[in-house]
């Protein structure tokens, strides 16, 4: 058996050798087992479901919820001399009935379907006459509700199982933290499934976090130091990508727009030029993804917060993926941890906002880390590892702390005076003693706090403020426009009972002042 696995590896596909794990899940899958498979992006996911298909006899079932990519798959696959081809919404009737009678007769070794298609009722009773190789389910993470990307047509995929028990299963997917994984399991039905965990780490890329301030110049800042390269800065709203882009534009950046408002023909446009190096940089929404195989993406920016882990390492995972040093930089901002905890606490099922609760709030806990970020990314997939990196911004400049007692004292106090109902940047303004209309209007300018906190600028308030809300000292009220509160740690600190070390925050790489010094 391996023999041919390894033959078919190197005439069909034109590799060498098999990478980590491969050998193992095909084999598993070639032998019958049910295989649950979380292998990064890139990784080579592919190929351990379609050399078993190769191998088994009858027709491997692949799903896919992705036409496009299921389009790309086929090609390569054809291109390679395989018998493949997809039956879904995309075809006209007279391709979707040529699909079929190859089915039926029995030419193709791999058919991908969409799942919409797949669990129509006459579809399944076609599938059952057959004989079925294997079913793959890809991007298997959207069948649980745990996942960040559930989709409702998984649903029911549940049921194949019981209509195919003699069939090995494989399911696959590159985000799946530790709930996820079993519900997925148990959504399929698997039976004593082998379980392949590859390794999430991607050592040539170097993750850094800057404190959000004035991110427009932050930005431009990093792309001069990235002149020529390839990269994509994510952004979360449509109206966001559209505002950077046009100002990357207009610096004479060869930079364009991506979002799922465009029409198909541009974004189609915008990713092959972005493939060809013809489009240095794409700023886009999550909507530029799934798909994009591009080996020389130097770097991922991420304008504003992603909403939780699982994307944030997918959309940083698209750099790199030749090998060579790349970088991933996130801005991140008080501003938009309270825009994404509003939107968390909409969401109207209780279970699914505990769940994207805890989702963001891992996501601030990355962002807030000092400790090395590559630990809390891998710690987090379930890959406990406690040896700095050596390659983030915590490891190559540690945070230096410094005694916070004093600022948090101020800080507090004025949350205090201020009636516990304005947010932080209304409490920064009076700290640093600002003389604006606001202030006059409401006559803050007579408040004890007005002016003690004029030794850091607004950004190092901004920071120290955030280090108190991770410490559990103040919280936002999203209920309330995110002001500011007081937590029932708060009165030992006004007291001066409690020894609180911050860190000194870091604004940017070429700038950096450190608070305290006087
Ligand atoms: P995934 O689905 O995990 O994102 P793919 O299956 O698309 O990854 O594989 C990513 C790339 O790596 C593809 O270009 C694929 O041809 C290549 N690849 C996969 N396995 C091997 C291998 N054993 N040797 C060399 N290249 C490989
Ligand atoms: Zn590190």
């Amino acid at each position: 058996m391996t023999t041919s696995a390894q033959q078919i590896l190197q005439t069909v596909y034109g590799y060498d050798s098999f990478r980590s794990q491969q050998e193992e899940i095909i084999n598993d899958v070639i032998s019958g087992q049910d295989c649950f498979v979380l292998m990064p992006t890139g990784g080579g996911k592919s190929l351990c479901y379609q050399i078993p298909a190769l191998i088994r006899s009858g027709t491997a079932i692949v799903v896919s919820p992705l036409i496009a990519l299921m389009q790309d798959q086929v090609s390569a696959l054809q291109t390679n001399g395989v018998s493949a081809a997809y039956y879904n919404s995309s075809l006209d009737a007279q391709s979707a009935e040529q699909v079929l009678s190859q089915l039926h007769s029995g030419q193709l070794d791999l058919l991908y379907v969409s799942p919409e298609r797949l669990l129509n009722q006459t579809f399944i009773q076609r599938l059952q006459s057959l004989p079925i190789a294997l079913f793959a389910i890809d991007e298997a993470h959207c069948i649980s509700q745990w996942g960040h990307d559930f989709r409702p047509e998984y649903r029911q995929m549940g049921a194949l199982r019981e209509w195919f028990s003699q069939v090995p299963f494989i399911a696959l997917t590159a985000t799946a933290d530790r709930a996820t994984r079993q519900d997925i399991i148990d959504k399929l039905q698997f039976h004593q499934p082998k379980i392949h965990v590859s390794s999430f780490d991607r050592p040539n890329i170097r993750y850094r976090v800057l404190e959000k301030s004035q991110p427009m110049k932050q930005l431009l800042t990093f792309l001069e130091s990235h002149q020529n390269l390839s990269g994509i800065v994510y952004a979360l709203s449509r109206k966001r990508v559209e505002e950077v882009a046009e100002k990357l534009k207009d610096e004479g950046i060869n930079a364009k727009a991506y979002h799922a408002g465009l029409p198909a023909e541009i974004r189609h446009s915008v990713h092959q030029q972005f493939i060809r190096d013809e489009v240095d940089i794409v700023v886009a929404t999550v909507a530029f993804g799934m798909g994009i195989d591009k080996p020389n993406v130097r770097f991922v920016v991420h304008y504003d917060l992603p909403k939780n882990i699982e994307g944030y390492y997918q959309e940083t995972g698209r750099a790199g993926r030749d090998g060579l040093a790349s970088e991933a930089l996130l801005l991140f901002g008080m501003q938009d941890v309270a825009t994404a905890k509003h939107f968390v606490e909409n969401v109207t099922d209780e279970e699914q906002r505990r769940l994207e609760n805890f989702k963001l709030s891992s996501m601030v806990d990355f962002a807030e880390a000092q400790t090395c970020r590559r630990n809390v990314l891998l710690n987090y997939f379930s890959e406990p590892s406690h040896k700095p990196c050596g390659n983030c911004d915590i490891c190559l400049d540690p945070p230096t702390l410094f005694d916070g007692k004093e600022a948090a004292q101020k800080a507090l106090s004025c949350i205090y005076r201020l009636e516990q109902s304005f947010g932080a940047k209304q409490v920064i303004d009076v700290l640093r003693g600002m003389d604006n209309e606001r202030i006059r209007n409401l006559n803050h300018n007579q408040l004890s706090t007005y002016g003690v906190g004029k030794e850091y600028s607004a950004q190092e308030w901004s920071s120290i403020l955030r280090q108190l809300i991770h410490l559990g000292y103040i919280y936002q009220d999203i209920q309330n426009y995110s002001v500011l509160k007081l937590t029932e740690l708060s009165g030992d600190v006004l007291k001066g009972k409690t020894e609180i070390q911050l860190a000194f925050p870091k604004k940017s790489a070429s700038k950096v002042t450190r608070p305290g010094k006087k």
